[in-house]
């Protein structure tokens, strides 16, 4: 359990009433769901008495600015392996510097031996090093999603109210895992569904069906529950992105909340169309706002 719940707000109330989870105010490092795994993460390093932090991503990672600020706070050495197809500058990337993270640039297929030589290395110095996957992928980042997903029940019975679609952007599947275990781990009716941000089926839905089964061991209800839409990922420079621009602008200016084009103005912009091809109405929806202010600003910048 966290020591804060992240508020949800009511956004729209005109076919179906929309509510924003707003994990992006998580109060660490901006926030975001790679806050809400970070947590985790570092409760082990902080128990297991590991003295640096090896992760990987790009330069524009969500994931990689928390994990380095969350270092800096403890004094930890922090090394960041980083695929050089994605490595332009950001307002992660500078953070990431500014935390004094050491960020080694690869070829992407270089990633995992090199990951591997840095871990060596630093055992052979004497260093106890602990290593945390992409985007927070594993079970510590699946559990941080099921007390999410506890915290949204416990909210519906504080609001006096009950959700009938849990929304979201899904990207490596972990946060989708987590609602998903959270789901099943209390039988309760409703429609959990994952915007994909990137992958397309069925690879990105076996890796959320993968993460759910790493969890709870195989479940014969695991696939009935497990949606993952995969078409509203964007096809580059086309309408889809005017489109997402405009979710970005109506969020800041009508609600003051930022998103950003990569995940959450992406997913939003999925969700409001999912819900409209498939007639939804009258219900009552979440969207949880994952994060990514930085990224809010990266667009901002050419918008
Ligand atoms: C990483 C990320 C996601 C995707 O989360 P997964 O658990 O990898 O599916 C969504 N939104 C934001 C802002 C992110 O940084």
């Amino acid at each position: 359990m966290s020591m804060w719940n992240t508020p949800i707000q009511l956004i729209e109330e005109d076919k179906n009433r929309i509510y924003i989870k707003r994990d992006d105010l998580i109060p660490i490092s901006f926030g975001g769901n790679k806050a809400r795994k970070a947590v985790n993460f570092y409760r082990e390093i902080d128990e297991g008495g590991y003295d640096c932090v090896v992760a990987y991503g790009s330069s524009s990672s969500n994931h990689c600015r928390i994990i380095s600020n969350m270092a800096a706070m403890r004094g930890l050495p922090c090394y960041i392996i980083a695929p050089q197809e994605a490595s332009e500058k950001t307002f992660n990337s500078e953070m990431m510097e500014l935390f004094g993270a050491e960020i080694t640039v690869v070829p992407v297929d270089a990633v995992h031996d090199t990951i591997e030589d840095k871990l060596e290395q630093l055992r052979c110095e004497g260093k106890k090093p602990y290593f945390i996957p992409g985007g927070g992928h594993g079970n510590l980042g699946t559990a941080a999603y099921i007390d999410c997903y506890n915290e949204i029940r416990m909210q519906e019975d504080e609001m006096g109210m009950h959700f009938d679609y849990i929304f979201f952007a899904s990207g490596t599947g972990t946060t989708q895992a987590g609602l998903v275990c959270g789901q099943l781990l209390t039988g309760d009716d409703r429609e959990i569904i994952g915007i994909s941000i990137a992958r397309k089926n069925p690879r990105g839905r076996n890796v959320v069906l993968d993460s759910i089964r790493e969890y709870l061991g195989d479940r014969s209800d695991i696939d009935d529950k497990t949606i993952f839409i995969d078409g509203y990922t964007g096809a580059g420079y086309g309408k889809e992105n005017v489109e997402i621009e405009q979710t970005i602008k109506d969020m800041l200016i009508n609600h003051g909340i930022p998103m950003d084009s990569t995940y959450t103005a992406k997913a939003y912009t999925g969700m409001q169309k999912y819900v409209e091809k498939q007639g939804i109405e009258n219900k009552n929806i979440l969207f949880i706002h994952t994060g990514g202010t930085p990224l809010f600003f990266d667009d901002l910048w050419k918008m």
